[in-house]
């Protein structure tokens, strides 16, 4: 699709009133939207209805899509660019929904829980994206690390690096990024007091579990590695440490 026809249409999206019922879904089951401070709140349902009336939802496993599966994955997707450009999801054709665990060809192992595709993709189990937003401060969000993998395909490859805007910020980006990655493969203290150790399985995990931390325990982040909290907080764009949600 040309740019400036999918500019145009987001536009139109942006329009249209936010369905009253969409709030009741977001009221019981995504958490971090009341604890988002007032200014965000409307650009981040303005992203979100763009999300969920462009984005193609597919049930899996003879799985329902709804009106509330769609609002409350599209929120934990957009809450991710709410500062970025919609287009960084613009590689996202279809997002497939399965009720509980699933298998897929990529893991052999077992049953994952949610698992993005080189092609446009992202398959997630809706009972995993409940459980990881119920909780918003446990440092476990399937959907956030999901749609954080997304993100990082826009730099073209899942290598733990998003698109960024100057050579000087790849440069911090890979600096930052690779030093916290190899004490968390050292087990170093700092880095597993935010970070789950599947961080530390190669750099896109590394990328997509922090993102999660950024989100669920920004504060402790910030403590403990404060050069990982600064380079997620300038790409993301927002102080997330800042806001009240966590305890
Ligand atoms: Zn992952």
């Amino acid at each position: 699709m040309f740019g400036w026809w999918r500019e145009w249409k987001r536009s139109q999206l942006a329009e249209k009133p936010f369905p009253p019922e969409w709030m009741t879904y977001l009221d019981e089951h995504v958490p971090f939207v009341a604890s988002m401070p007032e200014e965000l709140r409307e650009n981040f349902l303005t992203a979100l209805k763009i999300f969920a009336w462009e984005k193609n939802f597919e049930g899996a496993n003879g799985m329902e899509v709804t009106d509330e599966i769609r609002v409350v994955i599209s929120a934990a997707a957009v809450r991710l660019i709410l500062f970025l450009d919609h287009s960084h999801y613009d590689k996202i054709e279809s997002i497939v929904v399965y009720p509980g665990h699933f298998r897929t060809p990529d893991f052999q192992d077992g049953a994952v829980y949610g698992v993005a595709h080189q092609y446009g993709s992202i398959v997630l189990s809706w009972e995993s994206v409940l459980n990881g937003l119920k909780n918003p401060d446990d440092g476990h969000d399937t959907a956030t690390h999901e749609f954080a993998h997304a993100l990082d395909l826009t730099n073209g490859s899942f290598n733990g690096t998003p698109e960024l805007e100057s050579s000087g910020e790849y440069r911090r980006w890979t600096e930052v990024m690779s030093h916290h990655f190899l004490r968390l493969q050292g087990r170093k203290k700092p880095e597993r007091k935010v970070m789950d150790m599947y961080g530390a399985t190669n750099e896109a995990e590394f990328f997509a579990v922090a993102t999660e931390s950024f989100f669920e325990k920004p504060r402790q982040m910030k403590k403990h590695t404060p050069e990982l909290y600064e380079a997620l907080r300038d790409f993301y764009g927002w102080d997330t440490a800042a806001m009240e949600n966590e305890a």
